[in-house]
Parts: structure tokens; sequence; C-alpha cells
């Protein structure tokens, strides 16, 4: 080891877990992102990564900062999905402790993480895997990772971290900062920084469209956190959870880390953040539009050129938090109102991109929406399509969350379904880069209404379009409606607020 070229293994697992999702597989994860090794450190200095956007921010600023050596291990990443399946994550786990054994010693690691995950057998991924990591390379060797916002924290979580990096953005056009950021953190343990970390979690699980940092109560908690950095405050992460995940862990949480070992500073931030949270519990319930008052909203939107475009959240049917991307509860209503200079992206239907491939270019056919899958929201639809145009579904992200990412959305197609244009696609995703409508030569500008099967990430992307004034979100049924008690939740601590009004919490006594 060398405190002048530190080796510093790099690893990452990122998924988002929703209970009521499909159980996600090898193949899910070998479909996104699942590399070994010299990949790793290409893309991570590739200009655009396939990886998630903290790894090229950590290798951008460690490059920056003087010597190092990345000793690459594996990174896998799938689709927000349901837990991951018990083989894949206990072969992970293996490879991970393997390779910190075969490869090391190392001065550090670094982990490109989510926090929200859950597997067969274990409601705490994240946090085995952080157990893993210290139990191989020992007590004094900085360990740590970037984690999204949604992550559920658990103590065996940042127990073993030594920072702890939550974005500060949602949607998150921050995660390559992030990164930038824990390696100055890096840079700081390397030389002999001390640090604590602690966290306070409140019975408080907001939808998660109450969750935007443009403004609102989220917005302020996080401003507030940031006014703390500094002195012996290294970072202050308020993570918001991800409600679906229905687990033990679910409940906004503060996690505080502190440099010169200053358990009580992290302590006590951590409480006082909680305690702000608590006190502004009410601000965190949000409304929708119904879907008949967005048909109507938006078939007159259509008919009228001096109305401003609107943009339909399609949030219950959200690729980024679980969703199938396959419902047709907008598609239909949109299609049957006679709406008009409607966009529509993106829908996940593997078996009906293959069908427009197979025909071509300029062919009509009808066009069966959902024949393969039959989940209990997916129902299926007919309609009269022209296929405009189809691709190979790779692009790369210009704005927002995946600017300057590679994505993927398999073969895919515009259809015409009249009045209705639709971009079908072959690997689930969620819409939020502009691309995923200009690959068609689909000019956003002239649509009248856009739908996008997204939860709130389009915000980054589409916001040179619309306005938060022109964007509505709308209550259909699915895997991910913001409406909490549409469920039958299994593992979430009950009471829990806003789901159980009468909720209270007592703060843990003062550090
Ligand atoms: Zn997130």
């Amino acid at each position: 080891m060398s405190k002048d070229n530190p080796r510093i293994a790099i690893l990452g697992f990122a998924i988002e877990c929703n209970r009521f999702s499909p159980v996600t597989t090898a193949a899910d994860f070998e479909q996104d992102v699942d590399i070994r090794g010299n990949q790793i450190v290409s893309e991570a200095r590739s200009g655009a990564s396939i990886t998630m956007p903290d790894l090229p921010g950590f290798f951008t600023e460690m490059d920056r900062t003087g010597p190092w050596t990345p000793v690459p291990l594996r990174v896998a990443l799938a689709q927000p999905g349901g837990p991951v399946e018990q083989n894949f994550f206990r072969t992970f786990l293996g490879d991970i402790a393997a390779g910190l054994a075969a490869s090391g010693p190392f001065d550090a690691v670094f982990v490109s993480a989510h926090g929200a995950a859950l597997a067969e057998g274990t409601d705490d991924p994240d946090g085995d895997l952080f157990d893993v990591i210290r139990r191989a390379v020992g007590p004094d060797i900085p360990v740590i990772a970037v984690f999204d916002l949604h992550a559920n924290v658990s103590r065996k979580m940042i127990d073993n971290l030594s920072v702890f990096v939550g974005y500060l953005e949602n949607p998150h056009t921050d995660i390559y900062e992030r990164g930038v950021e824990a390696a100055k953190h890096m840079r700081e343990c390397l030389a002999g920084a001390r640090t604590a970390i602690e966290m306070v979690k409140l019975p408080l699980v907001p939808p998660q469209i109450a969750l935007l940092t443009a403004r609102g109560p989220y917005a302020d908690l996080i401003r507030y956190g940031q006014t703390k950095v500094g002195g012996d405050i290294v970072n202050v992460s308020v993570m918001a959870g991800f409600a679906y995940s229905d687990s033990p862990k679910n409940g906004l949480t503060a996690v505080v880390t502190a440099r010169n070992a200053n358990r009580k500073a992290a302590a006590d931030l951590a409480l006082d953040i909680a305690t702000r949270a608590w006190s502004m519990k009410e601000r965190f319930k949000r409304g929708m539009m119904s879907l008949a008052d967005a048909v109507q909203l938006a078939v007159a939107v259509s008919r009228d050129r001096r109305r401003k475009p609107i943009i339909l959240a399609d949030v219950a049917d959200n690729p980024g938090g679980g969703g199938r991307g396959n419902t047709t509860y907008l598609l239909r209503a949109l299609k049957m109102a006679g709406a008009e200079h409607v966009i529509f992206g993106v829908f996940n239907d593997a078996a009906l991109a293959a069908k427009a491939h197979e025909l071509g270019e300029g062919a009509t056919f009808t066009a069966s929406f959902n024949t393969r899958e039959h989940q209990e929201f997916s129902l299926p639809f007919d309609c009269e399509a022209k296929v405009v145009k189809l691709s190979d579904g790779k692009y790369v992200g210009r704005r927002g969350v995946l600017r300057n990412v590679s994505a993927d959305m398999g073969p895919s197609a515009l259809l015409d379904l009249g009045g209705v244009q639709v971009v079908v696609i072959s690997y689930r995703c969620q819409c939020m880069d502009p691309r995923q409508f200009e690959m068609f030569g689909l000019d956003i500008a002239h649509a009248r209404v856009v739908v996008v099967k997204s939860r709130g990430h389009f915000r980054g992307g589409f916001d040179e379009f619309f306005k938060p004034e022109q964007v509505y979100e709308v209550d259909c049924p699915g895997l991910t409606s913001p409406v909490l008690a549409n469920f039958t939740w299994s593992k979430l601590p009950r009471p829990v607020y806003p789901l159980d009004e009468e909720t209270t919490w007592t703060p843990p006594a003062a550090a």
C-alpha cells in the first residue's frame, strides 16, 4: 500500500426495489449493466458511461487530484423492479468478497450505490454488502459510498461506512457532482481524517411525488442541511427513502458524517434535521389530477392552439420505481376521447416493437398492446397503427438525469395511432430525456400534449419545453401509485405518516 498512489477498490450495486413488482433476475442486470474489471475503468473515463454518473464523477476528481490506482471489481445495475433473486445477490456478494481478498491490500473502497435494494431472503442487501466490504478490508480503511436520496437507510449500512454521500437533487441531476464530492472526501480520508456517521429515522414515508427538490418541504430540509456543512460536518444527507420497498428500513432518515470522529456533532445535527422534518410533515401530502380531468384537459389543449401545451405524467406506472411501463389507462382514454397532437413515451412492449420491426416502416396494422405481459395493471389494448420509424433504441441522454449517459431501450418503434404517436420499446425504462422522442424525428416543441411514464425525473429533461405549471401528475392505477393506501403493506413499520394520520414520534434522547 502506498499513500502516494493509493489502491482503491471500485464497485457498484444499484437497484431500487419495489416489493410489489416481479422479481429482478440476473437477466435484468445483464440487460442493464453488469460489468467487471477494466471495462469499469474505461466506462468511467469514456465521457458517456453506461454506469451511474457518480462513477465518472469520482474518477474525474480522483484523476485531477493526484495519482491513484483504481482496482475495478464489479458494477451491477438494474432498472427498478422487484426484490433481487437470491442466487444473483449471493453470487454478487461472493464475487465482491473474493475480489477484495484476491486483489488487496487496498487503501480504500468506493461504492456507486443506490440504497433501496431488496433481495429474496434479505430486506437489507445494501447493509449486507457494506458488511462484507468492511469485514474484508478491516476497520481502518476508508469506505465511501454514494446513495440515491430514495435510499432506505439502516444502521448496518452507516456503521460500515466512512462517509455517506446522498444525492441532493430530485430529479437526480447531481449524481455526477456527488461522485466528485465523494472523491474529495476520499482524499481527505486517505490523508488520515477520522469520521463518524450518525442517523435519525422518522416514521414518515412521503408519497414519491411529494419529494421534488426545486421547491417544497423536501427542498427546504435539504437546503437547511447544506447550511450546516463545514467545521466538523463533512456531509449532510436527508434520505427520503423509497416507499414501495415496503421494508422495515422505510422512513425519512437524516444521515450526517462528521470529521474528527465527532459522533456527537453528527448525532445532534441528525436529530435537529429529523425534528424539523417532523414539524413540517403535513406539507408532504400532495394531490393529483384524475384521469377523466386529465383527458378532458388534453383534448381541450390539443384543439386550442392558444392554450399552452401540457405534459401528463403517468406517475403510477413509472419504470423508474418498478412500474412495468405498459399500463394502457391513459393511452386508451386519450385515443378514445379523440385527443390530437399527442406524443406518448415510452411504452414497454418488446413483442409489439418486434412486430413493428418485422413489418417495417410505413406498414399499417392492428397494434396489440400487452399480448405477452399479464401483470395486474398491464391490460390489453388494440388500435390501428402505422409504423412511422424504427430504431435500435440506443442513445446518449442530453439533458437532466441522463445527460452524457449511454442508454438503451432495445429495438424500438414510433407508432402513429391517429392523433397519438407512441414510442414502443423493448427494454423497460422511464421516459426522462428529450432524446427518447427526438431520436424518432419527433419535435417536442410542436406537440400539444406529451405523456411520459415517469414519476419526476422527466422534469429534469423536459424543463426546456414545459414550466412546472404545465405539468400534471395523473392518478391512474399502477405499481407506483402515489396513493399509498392502494397497497397492501407487509413490512412497512406502522403506524407511519401520512398513511396513518395518528402517527406520533418521540425524538430519541439527545446525544
Ligand atoms: Zn431516486
